[in-house]
């Protein structure tokens, strides 16, 4: 319920960030009518549900993503809970999952990741370092130490989002990647370190060239229509934070069996 509702907050972030909007003013109203919505219909998931998805004055249709995002947060929330319980951890993925869910439709409505999203990952992704270093153990050295991975994560971030733009432009024979990727790639660094972000990188180039390919093969977009990859970077930060640790031991078994 606690992530259904932050997911409520999110579609607002979502609609009104691309647009220059404030955050907080006005409160949730209808995008057609502007008047503003009822506390009981705000309610996250059944607040759409028992309007039938239109606005209870002007009757206009409310799009059915909005549900959606509240009811795949919650779900995020829940999955998090339950692999992390009461710990740092579970706060610190919850803020992340909550950046990615925005920043993830903003770029398929726009095409853009905003800067002012990544760079403030970013920074709360270092702070969450430093934090857990020092709730850890209770020393400053340790939360300094997590707080160097976390910078190394974001170095390596960009490093390897320069060497896949060079890559993939090669391969296309076109500029393949937007700025704001590599910031991404970066605020991934810093909250998943080095191992997590190498990670995440693969599974999105992966994911991405099967999406990007069948959707060409199947004539659903040209080849040189251009396509989001933060999506896909966010859906392999997903997959790291919850399978990180067996993928990343799986792949050492396998190549490095000495260790
Ligand atoms: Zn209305």
């Amino acid at each position: 319920m606690l992530g259904a509702a932050v997911g409520s907050f999110l579609n607002v972030v979502i609609y009104r960030i691309p647009e220059g909007l404030s955050l907080l003013y006005p409160p949730s109203r209808c995008p057609r009518c502007h008047t503003p919505l009822k506390p009981y219909d705000n309610v996250p998931v059944f607040g759409w549900l028992w309007l039938r998805g239109r606005c209870r004055y002007c009757k206009a249709p409310i799009a059915a993503r909005y549900p959606l995002i509240e009811a795949f947060t919650g779900g995020l929330f829940l999955a998090t809970f339950w692999l992390f319980g009461f710990s740092g951890f579970t706060l610190g993925y919850w803020l992340l999952l909550s950046w990615l869910v925005v920043l993830t439709f903003i770029d398929f409505d726009t095409l853009t990741l905003p800067n002012s999203l990544t760079q403030s990952g970013l920074v709360v992704g270092l702070i969450f370092q430093a934090a857990m270093g020092y709730s850890e153990t209770g020393s400053v050295a340790a939360a300094v130490h997590r707080l160097m991975g976390g910078v190394i994560g974001a170095v390596v971030g960009v490093w390897l989002f320069d060497l896949i733009t060079l890559f993939a432009s090669a391969a296309l024979g076109q500029t393949a990647m937007g700025g704001g990727d590599a910031k991404l790639a970066a605020m991934l660094g810093a909250w998943l370190g080095w191992p997590g972000v190498l990670l995440s990188g693969f599974l999105a180039c992966l994911s991405g060239a099967v999406v990007g390919g069948s959707a060409i093969a199947l004539r659903l977009i040209s080849r040189r229509q251009p396509m989001p990859f933060g999506p896909f970077l966010a859906l392999g930060a997903v997959i790291a934070i919850f399978w990180g640790d067996v993928l990343i031991g799986a792949y050492l078994r396998v190549f490095f069996p000495s260790l």
